[in-house]
Formats: structure tokens, sequence, C-alpha cells
């Protein structure tokens, strides 16, 4: 049985074996390039998708807290440190970088957060002290102190 399957065996034609390593060289290398050009593709994409959905993030991020946004007390970080600002608008600032997390952290980090008890006193060690329980960071500070 074995012997009469080994026998319908016939030798390869000369070239045979190398045109066919060749083309499933060939096949190997297209599928390859196929893959690589599907990856790149894909992070591309992915790139390109959290590259422009980038601005609706920080648009959506942008909390109206005391009649100001985030963007703009942002904006006007460096005049409200100088009280350059108007009164009204430095109080909106003030009340919304206590209520919000995000706007305190960022003025913690620019170092901008001032003393609750001495307006105008820069790097109060107790202003600095980031509320974790509570939104209401001067009632925190109070408290501490
Ligand atoms: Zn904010």
């Amino acid at each position: 049985m074995s012997r009469s399957s080994t026998d319908n065996w016939n030798a390869c034609p000369r070239g045979e074996l190398k045109s066919l390593s060749t083309r499933l060289r060939a096949r190997r290398t297209r599928r390859n390039w196929a893959r690589s050009f599907a990856t790149l593709a894909l992070v591309a994409c992915a790139g390109v998708g959290a590259w422009s959905l980038a601005p609706q993030m920080e648009a959506m991020m942008d909390f109206k807290i005391a009649g100001i946004h985030c963007s703009r007390v942002l904006a006007l970080a460096q005049e409200y440190a100088a009280h350059k600002l108007d009164p009204q608008v430095e109080e909106q600032i003030k009340t919304h970088i206590h209520r919000c997390p995000r706007c305190y952290l960022r003025f913690k980090a620019m170092r901008l957060i001032m003393s609750e008890d001495h307006p105008g006193t820069h790097h109060d060690r107790r202003s600095l002290a980031f509320p974790r329980s509570s939104l209401d960071a001067p009632a925190v500070v109070r408290k501490l102190g």
C-alpha cells in the first residue's frame, strides 16, 4: 500500500521547486506589505480621529462656573494674578477656581492661587492645599487653619 503510493510519484521538472519557492516568497512579501499598510492605515486613522476629537473634548470640558468658562479663566490667569482685572471679573474667576477642580489644579500648578485671608500674597502654603473632599477650597483651608 505505502509502496504503491510512492511508486506514483514522479520527479519534479527541473526548476519546479525553485519557482514554487519564489512564488511562495513573493506571496509572503505581498501579504506582509498589505499587513504593514493596514496597520499603518489603522494607526493613522486612530491618530487623525484623536486629533480631530481633541478640540471637541476640550470644548466639552470647558465648564461655565460662576458665570465664566474655564477657557476664559485660563486666558485671564496672568491678569488675575497681577490684579489687572475688573473687580467683578476677578471675583468671578476666584469663585470659578474654587469650584472647578480642573482650574484649581491649573492655577495651583501655575502658582497663581493666592491666600484668601491676605489677597495678593502669593505662594501661601495653606491656600495651595487642594481640597480633596469638597469643591469649596476656601472653607477647607479655613477649617485646616
Ligand atoms: Zn474651570
